[in-house]
């Protein structure tokens, strides 16, 4: 009795963690991004290869860290897109390019009376932002007053001395004697009985482009120390967002088609037709190259990406409106369960009628992942990576704990994939 209760156990335990190990497969599918981080080590030059060329396998099998760190942590999930559709009509000028400023036009103002003491006002609403797929498909409403006029007060200032600092402290609130130029507006609320409060509205649409700076910043760092462990962590990282930020479907509010009926679409584009023909694209790409202004670089890689996901969108359904309907979707039988994937002809037709989109971002990614690895290098003063002697094996430590939380399910944030 008791070992057919074992046997029973385990076999569910393995049924269950097949079925969910492949519904959380997404951005690029594991397979693309271990591709990719790994042919992004040609690029790079001989001197650099003593450590990456010897690491290709950890780059690989790493590339797909930060997906599993969604299952770690809510900061996670928006470093890998932005739906830039909500800030308007492309380029998007109202969404400034710093993360400071960004941060601050796309963050709630309020006031709060903390005493009751002090007459007069409860909470006021100094400024709600203005995003467009908040306002007009949702309908809330919720815009108020003027950003400009916060910056009047002097609240850029104000603001950069504080939230960067607690960014992953939220909520943000301090008292308003802090903020001298609001202060005086309200001469009834001092003696510390108000508070000013903050609240984020800009990360749940993604921050990706402010992030990749960040990265390359911790990477360039990582090299100068000569910190092995450190390096490959973070390139291993880089290559990941830098993926992501190739697949146009990471830049809009309509990621899955689930706006117009599109639903799969992410899948099929981004893991589906990779699976299937990355052996047969040309992804080899010339050398890395040096990257002169990070923030520009990574804005101008989101913004090129971002300008394909109209042909994304009405191709397939074009596609799906014109391929006979039967031959769309095929069943693969795995071994616990059968998937319903769209077919490998049909795939096939989707890629050809984009122009080889997905084989270009590609070979654009596995570019810019080398030449992210390589500017690094360089500002880094090109230190020797052969004896690199530090070792930090905190990044070991990481990898196993996240592989745990992430067998053991519940993604915080967007899930990408519905089948
Ligand atoms: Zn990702």
């Amino acid at each position: 009795m008791l070992r057919i209760f074992i046997i029973l156990v385990c076999g569910l335990s393995l049924l269950s963690l097949t079925a969910f190990e492949y519904s959380a497969e997404e951005d690029w599918g594991f397979y693309a991004h271990r591709k990719l981080n790994r042919l992004a080590v040609f690029t790079l030059p001989p001197q650099m290869m003593p450590l990456f060329k010897v690491e290709i396998e950890y780059l690989s099998a790493h590339a797909v860290d930060p997906d599993r760190r969604r299952y770690a942590t809510p900061h996670e999930g928006p470093r890998h897109f932005i739906d830039l559709d909500v800030y308007g009509d492309y380029p998007y000028d109202d969404l400034p390019r710093n993360w400071n400023e960004a941060l601050a036009k796309f963050s709630a103002i309020y006031l709060l009376n903390t005493c009751e003491r002090a007459g007069g006002i409860d909470t006021v609403l100094l400024y709600f932002p203005y995003i467009h797929f908040d306002e007009e498909v949702l309908k809330e409403g919720n815009a108020y007053g003027n950003f400009d006029d916060m910056l009047d007060l002097n609240y850029q200032r104000f603001f950069n001395q504080r939230v960067p600092r607690d960014f992953y402290r939220a909520p943000w609130s301090y008292s308003l004697d802090e903020w001298s130029e609001l202060d005086s507006l309200y001469p009834d609320l001092n003696g510390g009985c108000a508070t000013i409060f903050i609240e984020n509205h800009i990360s749940k649409y993604g921050i990706i482009p402010y992030y990749l700076p960040i990265l390359q910043r911790n990477l360039t760092r990582a090299m100068k120390h000569g910190d092995k462990a450190r390096i490959l962590r973070h390139a291993a990282d880089i290559g990941h967002y830098i993926g992501d930020a190739h697949v146009p479907l990471h830049t809009t509010v309509n990621y899955n088609g689930q706006l117009t009926g599109q639903e799969g679409i992410h899948a099929f584009w981004e893991s589906r037709i990779p699976e299937l023909f990355a052996e047969e694209f040309d992804l080899i790409v010339g050398r890395a190259e040096y990257i002169e202004n990070k923030e520009e670089f990574f804005w101008d890689v989101v913004m090129d990406t971002h300008l394909k996901v109209d042909s994304v969108l009405t191709i397939e359904q074009y596609l799906r409106e014109t391929y006979p309907e039967d031959a769309q979707i095929c069943f693969d039988d795995r071994t616990f369960q059968t998937i319903q994937q769209p077919c490998r002809e049909f795939a096939l037709a989707y890629e050809r009628e984009m122009n080889g989109m997905v084989e270009r971002q590609m070979r654009k990614t596995i570019f810019a992942i080398g030449s992210a690895w390589y500017t690094a290098w360089v500002d880094a003063g090109q230190p020797e990576l052969g004896d690199a002697s530090v070792v930090d094996s905190s990044h070991l430590i990481e990898s196993d704990s996240l592989m745990r939380i992430y067998r053991r399910g519940s993604i915080y944030g967007r899930e990408h994939l519905n089948n």
